[in-house]
């Protein structure tokens, strides 16, 4: 129901801008408004607040007013200033899909049994990407208006497709000679296939490496099989050919979590420190291909993770004050969300959901998905995110297709039950291929997933290391 404009314009000396509170521990609310703003307080002073009792000389009105959640009579353009940030904050929209995910092949010559995106054996070469599928795929990605194009090539093991992938980047390069757009390649992989021909190719062609490093050598090798035994020591023998080929920051490591890992993210996260890396992502795992099958891979539920993931941060705010550097990914996207006035491109963490908008994916089959994880879910036998076919479909079908628009309008979570009235929404997303594999539905009944548990239980950690830990606010506003 709406009121006249004048019932929310008080008499009693400032009026409320669009806020959100929600609770943040026993004693005290967080207030957010949708440029990413955010004052914790008292529930006392939250009540005074609201009721228009606050007096103007609280330190909480001062920080009120400057964060834009009240407007008194000295507020002369704070509505304007307002509303710019939200412009700037929207303004990524206009630029549509920086990032364009090429599954040159799903063959793959690991057996993790965790693989989300249930690779095939090595010889099955009808799982590689056409030619003809690449040359449709580098045209939809130049139809885009994004200025900058992050060319990423996926698998199973896109090394073990490699003709492909220098294809795919010299005809890139060739054709960007018209387009003038800022390109960038990586291609995540085991490393198992780095040869000095993939290195020369790399050095020439400016490609970052992506890799998986789960740990020391006896969780690394538990949790990613491969003939011989040896993928640990093979992913360190590559990462250090490759630094010395590329650069020691050419090429960066991801780990994911399973159920042997949660008691050991100290030893993990020291593999790390070890190998010279700077950041580490704390990946919980997806329930998307092997890593739902029973017996394959045990599960755990969220709130482990989050334990996980605390005990994890904490060790990491302890390296840092020992004077390594080394970041925490997750964190520094959602401290760029809070903190960013252009917030962060994270796809799994946007309003609307990046789906398509944020990444296109061309599989091996020449399938057109709206994420990376939408192919995923695909390969278990749900296509809710299939946008289309290269060989089929135009790029002006595909981008205005009912499916996209439909996942879009859905996946705003200003506007879904919960979130609507949640504080924590201006850092947070809607993830609609995990609840769609989870609830089965994209939108999903927020009390029951796992996706809106681990983020309100991060971000209320988070906030209150900001608010109440002085030393781990210093190192964590490093990571805006
Ligand atoms: S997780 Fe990656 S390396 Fe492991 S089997 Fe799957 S595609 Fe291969
Ligand atoms: S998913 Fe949960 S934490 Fe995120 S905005 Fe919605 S209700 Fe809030």
């Amino acid at each position: 129901m709406f009121h006249d404009r004048a019932r929310y314009q008080s008499s009693r000396g400032y009026q409320l801008a669009p806020l959100r509170f929600s609770r943040l521990d026993d004693a005290r609310y967080i207030a957010t408004n949708d440029v990413g703003e955010y004052v914790v307080m008292p529930r006392e002073e939250l009540v005074e607040f609201i009721s228009h009792s606050l007096p103007a000389n609280r330190p909480t009105y001062k920080a009120l007013k400057s964060r834009h959640f009240l407007f008194d009579e000295h507020s002369r353009v704070a509505l304007e200033l307002l509303a710019l940030k939200y412009r700037t904050r929207a303004e990524q929209l206009a630029n549509f899909t920086g990032l364009h995910i090429f599954v040159v092949t799903l063959r793959c010559d690991h057996s993790c049994a965790y693989c989300q995106v249930s690779r095939q054996a090595e010889g099955r070469l009808e799982f590689d990407m056409s030619q003809e599928h690449a040359d449709r795929a580098l045209d939809f990605m130049f139809r885009g208006p994004s200025p900058t194009l992050k060319v990423e090539f996926q698998g199973g093991e896109p090394l073990l497709h490699f003709e492909r992938i220098r294809y795919i980047v010299e005809r890139a390069k060739a054709l960007n000679q018209v387009h003038g757009r800022d390109l960038q390649f990586v291609i995540a992989s085991n490393l198992s296939r780095l040869t000095t021909e993939v290195l020369d190719f790399c050095r020439e062609h400016g490609v970052l490496l992506s890799t998986s490093l789960d740990g020391p050598e006896d969780l690394h090798n538990a949790q990613r099989p491969v003939r011989g035994g040896d993928s640990h020591q093979r992913t360190l023998d590559a990462i250090r050919r490759a630094r010395q080929a590329l650069g020691p920051d050419a090429i960066s490591a991801l780990m994911t979590t399973t159920q042997a890992s949660l008691g050991r993210v100290e030893d993990i996260i020291d593999e790390y420190v070890r190998q010279g890396f700077h950041s580490i992502f704390l990946r919980n795992l997806s329930p998307y291909g092997f890593a739902v099958r029973p017996r394959a891979s045990r599960p755990y539920d969220v709130e482990a993770w989050v334990e996980f993931y605390k005990r994890g941060l904490a060790h990491i705010l302890r390296i840092n004050e020992q004077g390594y550097p080394l970041q925490e990914e997750f964190t520094a996207i959602l401290m760029q969300k809070i903190f960013s006035p252009r917030g962060s491109n994270y796809v799994d963490l946007q309003s609307p959901a990046g789906l398509g908008i944020g990444a296109l994916v061309y599989n091996y089959d020449g399938a057109v998905y709206a994420s990376d994880e939408g192919r995923m879910l695909a390969e278990m036998g749900d296509f809710s995110f299939r946008l289309g076919h290269l060989s089929r479909d135009s790029y002006e079908s595909i981008m205005t297709s009912e499916t996209l628009l439909a996942h879009l309008s859905d996946t705003m979570p200003e506007g879904v039950p919960m979130c609507s009235d949640c504080a924590f929404l201006p850092c947070c997303g809607a993830d609609p291929v995990f609840h769609q594999a989870t609830l089965k539905d994209a939108v999903g009944h927020k009390a029951f997933s796992a996706f809106c548990k681990k983020q309100m239980s991060v971000l209320r950690h988070l906030i209150g290391l900001l608010e109440d830990d002085a030393r781990a606010r210093d190192i964590l506003m490093g990571w805006r």
